[in-house]
């Protein structure tokens, strides 16, 4: 294996972007279970819970890949403040540095 160094920037596109595929393959694979009789096995409740979280997870990473092309990623939303990038790594769609999400929520 070469190693090649990354800026973290990079790695955190190809995070999102994977997660963008991920999402919208669960989100497809579950909408076709949506129309089978059985549900492909799921009770209805469970099945629109991953169906809501899966459509979220698109929603997130198309927001932070949209925000990469605009140039405000890791930036806090609310305060400005730039988003460390140990939480980036951690969470490559946050939105919010800590304590603002934390008012967010709270
Ligand atoms: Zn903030």
């Amino acid at each position: 294996m070469t190693s090649t160094v990354h800026n973290p920037a990079e790695l955190l596109r190809d995070t999102l972007e994977e997660q963008f595929r991920t999402h919208t393959d669960q989100l497809t694979e579950l909408t076709v279970f949506s129309r089978q009789p059985d549900l492909g096995g799921y009770d209805r409740d469970t099945l629109n819970g991953l169906i809501a979280s899966a459509r979220q997870g698109v929603a997130d990473a198309a927001q932070a890949l949209r925000r990469m092309s605009e140039g405000t990623y890791g930036i806090c939303e609310r305060c400005q403040a730039s988003i460390p990038v140990g939480r980036l790594e951690i969470l490559p769609h946050a939105r919010f540095c800590v304590p603002c999400q934390q008012k967010q929520v709270g």
